[in-house]
Order: structure tokens, then C-alpha cells, then sequence
């Protein structure tokens, strides 16, 4: 080892330490360890990939300016994942160090809990499924099947089901993969011959928490196995909960697979309102133990609406900037810290003349049609579904957007809004109607 790298990476260290908070700096920092190094490679250890991602993250800008760089400009940086340590004692252990294993093993993400998911329309539904199925596994629905676009939640509300089952219900033995680590298992599993232990071990289990389904599609032995698997545990009355980026209809998956996935309850979790999008960025800047003002909670909810990872990326980006520049977060330094994110995120202005007009085209249906009173069911459904994203994404009063729908109260479309809200979580169909109606809007 030479001393240059040890202090590079101290210095950044100390660097840090300096620029975030204490129990930030504790819950994440502490758990790097520096394994090995040359003046261009570093090896990290860290305990999960969690960890791996949020410093590369959130952190790496001041990587590149500590750590040597590649010839990509990027820091000469590997990580290896610590292994657990279930295996290495062979002394018998007290029920604590049992549990603190089993948190390991299960490799959740520490803040991904049912506290920390904040609920608004858009989720609610599917956060009470995952809130009764954490209750009482195998007894609600099953399997509970979360879809719903990118960085919306899902993982999260997967874990928060993990942490609570470890909690509640510490005798039964729960597993919370990814679907390829599935892949993996059993990949390994053939290479060592050792099959029958691994298709024991998952077929033994009480929980069984499935991340991103839908990279089983096209990988048809593997599929196979996944739905023998499942339907072992669903007949045993076994909790599954699995996410996927789309519904089990839309998935390249067998009838046999698509069919067991709609057994129990399909739930969408959606793009979070305004409203809810403050609510996460308060709470999530509280987390980090900085401040941030309502106005500019709103300023950024406004212009970073399709992801909830995106605002985070926000949120860690200014706490970071505020705490290295000892400054309160002001709309300047929002506006230049956050200027290529918000340039690439800001869609074109809508307006609500291009909403009522690409409702009208999406729906063939005409604008006074959509601006009068007719509540032919097609007529009907068309306005609320304008009403919904007008208040979704214009700024201005309830009353001043309702009075370009025919002079309508805001009353009529608070109603439509919420109606929308409800329908948009069970209804794939108008899911996708609304999908289109936006993709129209931006063109
Ligand atoms: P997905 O799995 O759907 O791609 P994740 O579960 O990884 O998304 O969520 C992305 C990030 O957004 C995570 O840090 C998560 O904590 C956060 N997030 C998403 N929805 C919410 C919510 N309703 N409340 C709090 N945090 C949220
Ligand atoms: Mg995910």
C-alpha cells in the first residue's frame, strides 16, 4: 500500500465527514472500507450494493476530484460486496446475532420501510396491499403483484414488506431477491451440482420477495423453474410478492407464468401528485438533516414530476451543496445546482389548450364536445381524463383551470381528478390512454 492512496482516500473521507451530517455520515461512510489499493485502483468493501450505489451516486463528483481518474475520466473504483457472515461461526449464537445475520443475508435497503414511503393517490392502494401482506403473510393477497414505471417506489415498498416480516414475524424464513440473483442461485446452483439444495431452499420458505420480474422474460428454463417454484409456495399458502416495470399481461412471460402472477391482487403504483412529491422531498431532506422550504420543496416538485429517484438525486445533490458551502438552500442556488437536471427533465410548456387538444385527438372526440355538458359515457371519460391532467400539470387555481372546461366549478374537477386518480391504479386500459394522451402533448 502507499501512503499517497491511503491519504487520498482519507482526505476524501475527512472531506466528507466535514460536508454531511453525523448519522449520515455513520448509517453510509462507515460501513466503506478501503480492502486494497494501487495509485490507480481501489478496491471498497462495502456490505451491500446499496451502498455501492449511493456513493456513486450522490457522491461522484468528489470522487473524481480525490481518486485518481481512467481514461474515461471516471474514479478507478471497484467494490466487492462483503459476503455474509452466516457461515464463518460455527460457535453457537445468541438470537440477536441470529437476527442481525438474517438483516444481512436478506441485504435490505435500511430506509426502505413502511415509515419512510410517504402516501398520496397515487400509491395508497398499493401501500395498504403491501402494509396488509407484510401483516399477515400468505393470508391477504397472494401473490401481491406491484408494477409501475421506474423509481417510483417499488423496491422500496418490497423491502418495507422484508423489515416488517423480520419484525413481526421472526419465525418465518423470508428471502428477498432480485430475479436475476434468482437466475444466478440456479446458475451457480448447476455449475455445483447442487440443484436439489437450492430448489429445497426456496421451496422451504414462508415469504418470498421477488424484485424486477420482468428479466425473466425470454429466459424460458429459467421461467420454468420460477413457476414450479411458485406454485409450490402459493399451494402451501406461502406469501409472494413480486414487482415488475409492467403488468403480468404485458410481460413476454408463458400463459402459465402470466396466469399464477394475476391469482392474487395486480396493483400499479403511479406517479406521485404534487402534493405527495413535497411530502417525499420534505421528509427525504429531513432524513438528510437539511432544510428545505416549502416554496422550494414545490419549485422543484413542479419540474421533476415522472421519478421519485430523480428528486432524491435533487435532494442529496443540494443537502450536499449546502452543507459543504455552510449556506441555507435559497431558489438561487437551487436554480444553478440543479440546472442540467431541471433543463433535462422539463418537459415542453403545456398548456391547457395542447391537454384539451391532445385529449380530443387521443379520444376523437371534439372540443366543444369536451367543453359542454354531455355525459355520454366516451364524452364523459375524455373530460375527466383532461381535467385530471390539467390539475396534474398546470400551476394555477382549481377554479381558473375548471373554467376552460365550459366554465365548470372546481368542485367538478376535484371530483374528476380524484375519480381518475382511483381508476388509474386498477385500470391498465386508461392507464395507457393517459400514457398516450401525454406522449401527445410533448410531441
Ligand atoms: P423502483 O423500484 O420503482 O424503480 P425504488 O423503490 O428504487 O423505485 O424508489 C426509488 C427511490 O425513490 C428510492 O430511494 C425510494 O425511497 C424513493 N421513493 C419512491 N417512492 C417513494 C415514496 N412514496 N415515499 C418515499 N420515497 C419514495
Ligand atoms: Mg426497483
Amino acid at each position: 500500500m502507499q501512503e499517497t492512496s491511503v491519504n487520498a482516500w482519507n482526505t476524501f473521507l475527512q472531506f466528507i465527514q466535514k460536508s454531511i451530517s453525523e448519522t449520515e455520515f455513520e448509517n453510509w461512510f462507515s460501513q466503506i472500507n478501503l480492502v486494497e489499493h494501487t495509485d490507480d485502483r481501489y478496491v471498497l468493501k462495502v456490505p451491500n450494493i446499496f451502498v455501492q450505489q449511493y456513493l456513486l451516486e450522490n457522491y461522484k463528483k468528489e470522487l473524481a476530484s480525490f481518486l485518481p481518474l481512467d481514461e474515461k475520466k471516471q474514479p478507478c473504483i471497484e467494490f466487492v460486496i462483503e459476503e455474509p457472515k452466516a457461515q464463518e461461526k460455527k460457535t453457537p449464537t445468541t438470537p440477536l446475532i441470529q437476527e442481525v445475520k438474517k438483516e444481512q443475508k436478506l441485504r435490505l435497503n435500511p430506509l426502505y420501510t413502511f415509515d419512510h414511503f410517504i402516501e398520496g393517490p397515487s400509491n395508497q392502494f398499493v401501500k395498504s396491499a403491501a402494509f396488509g401482506v407484510a401483516q399477515a403473510p400468505g393470508k391477504s393477497f397472494n401473490p401481491l403483484f406491484i408494477h409501475g414505471g421506474v423509481g417510483l417506489g417499488k423496491t422500496h415498498l418490497m423491502h418495507a414488506i422484508g423489515h416488517t416480516v423480520l419484525e413481526k414475524h421472526k419465525k418465518l424464513k423470508i428471502e428477498c431477491i432480485t430475479t436475476e440473483a434468482f437466475i444466478n442461485d440456479l446458475v451457480n446452483s448447476l455449475k455445483n451440482k447442487s440443484v436439489d439444495k437450492i430448489k429445497r431452499h426456496y421451496r422451504s420458505l414462508d415469504v418470498l420477495l421477488v424484485d424486477d420480474i420482468q428479466f425473466l422474460q425470454n429466459r424460458i428454463n429459467f421461467e420454468e423453474e420460477f413457476c414450479n417454484m411458485f406454485e409450490a409456495l402459493i399451494n402451501q399458502n406461502k406469501q409472494i410478492v413480486i414487482t415488475s416495470d409492467k403488468p403480468p399481461s404485458h410481460l413476454k412471460l408463458s400463459e402459465r407464468m402470466t396466469q399464477r402472477m394475476e391469482w392474487g391482487l395486480v396493483a400499479n403504483i403511479g406517479v406521485p401528485d404534487l402534493e405527495t412529491r413535497v411530502a417525499i422531498i420534505q421528509h427525504k431532506s429531513e432524513l438528510k438533516g437539511c432544510n428545505i422550504s416549502e416554496q422550494i420543496a414545490f419549485y422543484i416538485a413542479e419540474r421533476i414530476h415522472q421519478n421519485v429517484r430523480q428528486i432524491e438525486g435533487a435532494i442529496n445533490r443540494l443537502c450536499a451543496f449546502a452543507h459543504i458551502m455552510h449556506h441555507p438552500i435559497t431558489l438561487d442556488m437551487v436554480m444553478s445546482t440543479l440546472k442540467e437536471l431541471l433543463e433535462q427533465v422539463t418537459p415542453k410548456l403545456v398548456s391547457i389548450d395542447s391537454i384539451i387538444d391532445s385529449v380530443c385527438t387521443t379520444f376523437e372526440i371534439s372540443k366543444s364536445q369536451i367543453k359542454g355538458s354531455s355525459r355520454q359515457k366516451e364524452i364523459a371519460k375524455a373530460r375527466q381524463i383532461a381535467m385530471y391532467l390539467a390539475k396534474e400539470m398546470l400551476e394555477g387555481s382549481l377554479n381558473q383551470i375548471a373554467s376552460h372546461f365550459g366554465g365548470k366549478t372546481h368542485s367538478t374537477l376535484l371530483h374528476a381528478w380524484k375519480k381518475i386518480c382511483q381508476e388509474i391504479q386498477k385500470d391498465e386500459t386508461l392507464k395507457r390512454q393517459i400514457e398516450m394522451v401525454q406522449k401527445n402533448l410533448s410531441q
